[in-house]
């Protein structure tokens, strides 16, 4: 917008400052994406560790079929990994460099991680899982906004390679010029 007047009473942060408060936003949206994707994997888990036990095909119960177990094994690998990651990044300062690129980093696998968590699990679940008496396909598109909102994956590897050419004393890595 051009030439629009805003009393002084009204302003938010300092003018000419926009895209930096916006950036500083989007570090915040970043980190819950990755506070939000592992409550989602943990309600896949939990939501197909349930119904497989429960659910008998051909004789017994889905649950004993090895192909389910890996599905179930690999949701669980998944959520031990964005929930480390996330804890990490909790540890860390919102402000430091360190924490601009990890946030981006964690948000391309979580993002991912969590569709295709919602995915096996819909898979899992069977036509139960595409209804929408399961509540896994609201997760799922829940989940897709985490790979465009915030700034799309396409933008976090960009975010990422800005700051490893910026921050490369920090890094230590000497490779680049
Ligand atoms: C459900 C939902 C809720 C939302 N909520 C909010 C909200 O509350 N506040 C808000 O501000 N926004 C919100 N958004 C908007 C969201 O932040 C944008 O949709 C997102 O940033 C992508 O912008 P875009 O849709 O304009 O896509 P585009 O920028 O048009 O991108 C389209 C595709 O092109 C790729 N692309 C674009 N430029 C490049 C490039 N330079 N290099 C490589 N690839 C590129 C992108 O990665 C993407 O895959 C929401 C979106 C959704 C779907």
């Amino acid at each position: 917008m051009k030439d629009v007047e805003v009393s002084a009473g009204q302003v938010l942060g300092k003018p000419g400052s926009g895209f930096l408060q916006i950036t500083t936003g989007f570090n915040h949206e970043r980190l819950y994406v990755g506070i939000a994707a592992s409550a989602i994997i943990r309600h896949c888990l939990e939501t197909a560790l349930k119904y497989s036990a429960q659910r008998h095909a051909f004789g017994k119960a889905i649950i004993e079929h090895q192909a389910i177990q890996l599905k179930i094994a690999h949701l669980y690998a998944q959520l031990t990994m964005v929930d480390a990651a996330t804890r990490e990044l909790l540890s860390l300062s919102m402000d430091s460099p360190e924490f601009h690129l990890k946030v981006s980093a964690v948000k391309i696998f979580a993002s991912q991680w969590t569709v295709q968590a919602c995915l096996d699990t819909m898979q899992i679940l069977g036509g139960m899982g595409y209804s929408r008496e399961c509540d896994i396909e609201r997760f799922m598109r829940d989940a897709k906004l985490f790979e465009i909102g915030g700034g799309t994956t396409d933008m976090q590897y960009m975010v990422i390679m800005k700051g490893l050419i910026k921050n490369q004393n920090l890094f230590n890595f000497s490779y680049i010029r």
